[in-house]
């Protein structure tokens, strides 16, 4: 059973009042709220264990150290990994997909080759593979979709050939809700001998990720979209790709042996932390795991489906919106455009009514050109929200076009 009651009373934050009308949070996918055991976990680590790790022969680091290198068995029993080798922290999806570009990337990448993203990638997705793309000659493609926001697959198998080396996709839009089909989108590019990297900031939090039935090459995310921290999350890569690729960054804990001639590397996965890690965040990232496989998946698509119909419903109901992001298979974003109001003014005027949403191109420009919208206004639900906020919400939308009317 889902028990929300219970589930709310895990997130301190969300009971709270925003100019004497009660929060609802409704901007999931730009972060989570934090439940208070991994807040707990964050003190407790600070109040008791804080030391650096790796190098210290004292308890407070071993402490250190079994905490942070437990949350990494934590996160490769999550996502399935191969060992725990094969994750990697980082800074977020971001500072991944940079640290695949500009190691793996510089490594294999040539003058003539190609690089095929998707028309709904997040600019972290784009902007790396267009630096590597000029630095090196390369051509970067894209896959386009159609008027619902889905991919066009017969475009992809298409655009996919021998010069391809990269794919990369996003798992979950964030400015639509779209739930590619990694699947098939890994083992056609594997069939055509390319890599595959699937950005999953949006999707670990809301769908059960397995990166070895998947066969995914890399797969990344950030802790502070699944209910962790910010500044950190995770580059969850083969191994046996990991190990043929260059270091990112250089300095302490990369490497083995340091002479002013040559340095030798660490092994995996130190070879790409280089420098003190965000000890706290990672093992937060462990408790945020904890927190939703307490929950389980199960139960937490079911719901989220559930608050997607229901808001759905309304949106088709509302005057005047219109829905950006139809695709039949789509997750917790509700992205649309009332008329007559400017998105910024939107998310104004409803956060006056204690309602919290995101107003912006949402980090994905070319999704706003493709639907002719400078900006969208976008709810995006979480397991802890209800059909109460969801009502907030369209009250809020119905005030705004009262004042613009
Ligand atoms: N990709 C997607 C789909 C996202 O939604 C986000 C965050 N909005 C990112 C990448 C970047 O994540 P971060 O800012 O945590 O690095």
């Amino acid at each position: 059973m889902f028990d929300i009651e219970k589930i709310r009373g895990d997130f301190p934050i969300l009971d709270q009042k925003i100019y004497g009308k009660p929060l609802a949070y409704l901007d999931n996918a730009a972060t989570t709220q934090k439940p208070q055991s991994v807040i707990d976990a964050i003190s407790h680590y600070y109040q008791a264990d804080n030391a650096n790790v790796h190098r210290g022969v004292h308890a407070l680091s071993e402490r250190a150290t079994a905490a942070y290198e437990g949350a990494r068995k934590q996160i490769a029993r999550f996502f399935n990994t191969r060992s725990e080798r094969e994750v990697i922290f980082t800074r977020g999806t971001t500072e991944s997909i940079n640290l695949i570009a500009s190691s793996w990337g510089h490594a294999n990448i040539k003058a003539g080759d190609e690089i095929l993203i998707t028309h709904m990638e997040h600019h972290s997705n784009i902007v790396p593979w267009q630096l590597l793309c000029e630095r090196v000659g390369a051509t970067l493609k894209v896959v386009p979709m159609n008027e619902h926001g889905e991919l066009i697959m017969e475009s992809f198998d298409a655009l996919l050939c021998e010069r391809t080396r990269l794919v990369g996709a996003v798992h979950m839009s964030n400015a639509l809700g779209t739930i590619n089909p990694i699947a098939s989108i890994i083992a056609k590019a594997h069939a055509a001998g390319a890599k595959v990297l699937i950005d999953g900031a949006q999707a670990a939090a809301h769908l059960a990720v397995d990166v070895q039935a998947l066969d995914v090459d890399f797969y990344v995310t950030s802790a502070h979209k699944m209910y962790g921290p910010t500044g950190i999350g995770i580059l969850i890569g083969k191994e046996s790709i990991l190990d043929g690729m260059p270091p990112y960054q250089g300095g302490g804990d990369m490497i083995r042996m340091v002479t002013f001639e040559k340095s030798e590397y660490n092994d995996l996965p130190y070879k790409f932390e280089a420098g003190t890690p965000h000890i706290a965040g990672a093992i937060g990232f462990g408790k945020a795991i904890e927190y939703i496989q307490g929950v389980g998946f199960e139960a937490i698509e079911a719901r989220e489906k559930e608050l997607l119909a229901y808001a759905n419903a309304k949106a088709e109901a509302f005057d005047g919106l219109r829905r950006i992001g139809t695709a039949a298979h789509k997750a917790c974003v509700l992205s649309f455009v009332l008329q007559g109001v400017h998105p910024h003014d939107l998310g104004t005027i409803v956060d006056r009514e204690g309602v919290a949403i995101r107003a912006g191109h949402h980090c994905a420009m070319p999704v706003m050109q493709f639907f002719r919208v400078p900006a969208t206004a976008r709810a995006s639900f979480s397991m802890y929200n209800t059909e109460d906020e969801v009502d907030a919400l369209f009250a809020a939308l119905k005030k705004a076009q009262e004042i613009f009317a």
